[in-house]
């Protein structure tokens, strides 16, 4: 088949690779009829999180049953499901308590993440590819309803969770004032997720105009945070009587964006982190968080434990992420794909490989 292969950092090719096998009764093989290119996916891309070469990347899949082991009791042959970016078995004391991103059996492997996340699973293949082997799939794999599309539902794999996640951890009350640092598509998802809790206003910190513009769209007050060190605290503070945000999310992976989601906190207020850190260790402002209670929430999303209230949310039409696709190309342009998004040019939003 063919997968989208990381050769090095600026160096992916769409390439024959082997056709994966099924290997426990547990697995499920899916037929992949779309793929999202992930931010997190540009940190291999860029060097930042430097990685053995030669697997297939991508963790956020759509696609069809194809055949399922032995083992398997939610699913069957034709299924239209979405893959989780993660693995979980649904069954340990983690996934029981709604936190499938610990999963004691699983190791929580990532798809498409090479031997970063070669854990008791072995290598997982990527979902920017024909096929993908799903362990544990009867608590991986979610069935679609039919009024979910595949361009929507591949959002249900990581980006929409994710943002849930994050705006679920905010503790987001009536009234607050949420500030959500990052514009890009899981900034913008977590937007609509925040809305869900009943802010008064949603403010959307970034850089780009035209990430501004679509978080406009989604009913955001945009803030151009400029090249000013501090130029976002004192907007933020301008739109709260000085007081700073009563919750805010970072949804970048950048230092300086998770300082800045720290200090524009109002005394009280909440600090949630989703975005991706290469780096292990952070300089944490921590006199001012004491000074100010903070509380501070950061953790890998419940991909698996929050997929179906997320398809229950997608049916309804109470979410809605197509607005953030910018680019629909064939698995074999998977490379153009890669540099329009890490060089941010074409106004780049989501991207989406169709094999
Ligand atoms: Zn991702
Ligand atoms: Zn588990």
């Amino acid at each position: 088949m063919k997968g989208t292969v990381f050769h090095g950092p600026h160096d992916v090719r769409v390439e024959q690779v082997d056709d994966p096998a099924l290997k426990t009764p547990t697995d499920a093989m899916v037929r992949i009829t779309c793929a999202g290119i992930c931010g997190s996916d540009l940190h291999f891309y860029e060097g930042a999180l430097p990685i053995v070469p030669g697997f297939v990347l991508g963790h956020e899949g759509v696609g069809v049953i194809e055949e399922v082991g032995a083992g398997i009791v939610r699913l069957k042959k034709g299924d239209r499901v979405v893959v989780s970016g993660v693995v979980a078995c649904g069954r340990c004391y983690f996934c029981r308590r709604g936190q499938s991103s610990q999963c004691a059996e699983s190791g929580s492997a990532i798809f498409g993440y090479g031997a970063n996340s070669a854990g008791k699973l072995g290598w997982l293949g990527g979902a920017q590819s024909e096929a993908v082997r799903v362990p544990m799939a009867d608590y991986t794999c979610f069935p679609l309803p039919d009024a979910i599309d595949d361009d929507a539902a591949v959002f249900l794999a990581d980006m929409l969770p994710t943002a849930f996640f994050g705006a679920l951890n905010g503790n987001i009350r009536p009234g607050d004032t949420v500030a959500i640092f990052g514009c890009g598509p899981v900034g913008l998802c977590a937007v609509m997720c925040a809305k869900l809790f009943g802010p008064a206003e949603v403010i959307a910190v970034d850089s780009i105009p035209y990430r501004l513009e679509l978080a406009r769209k989604l009913g955001a007050t945009p803030v151009n945070r400029g090249s000013a060190t501090g130029s976002s605290l004192q907007a933020i503070a301008e739109l709260t009587d000085g007081r700073g945000a009563d919750v805010t999310i970072e949804a970048v992976g950048k230092e300086s964006a998770l300082t800045a989601a720290i200090m524009s906190a109002r005394g009280g207020g909440t600090v949630s982190v989703i975005g991706v850190f290469g780096m292990p260790w952070f300089n944490f402002p921590i006199y001012h968080a004491f000074t100010h209670d903070l509380t501070f929430r950061i953790g890998l999303a419940n991909i698996n434990t929050h997929i179906p209230e997320l398809v229950r949310l997608m049916e309804s039409g109470a979410i809605d992420p197509r607005p953030l696709i910018s680019h629909v190309m064939p698995l074999d342009d998977a490379a153009k794909g890669y540099d329009i998004f890490s060089a941010r040019t074409d106004n780049v939003m989501k991207v989406l490989l169709k094999p």
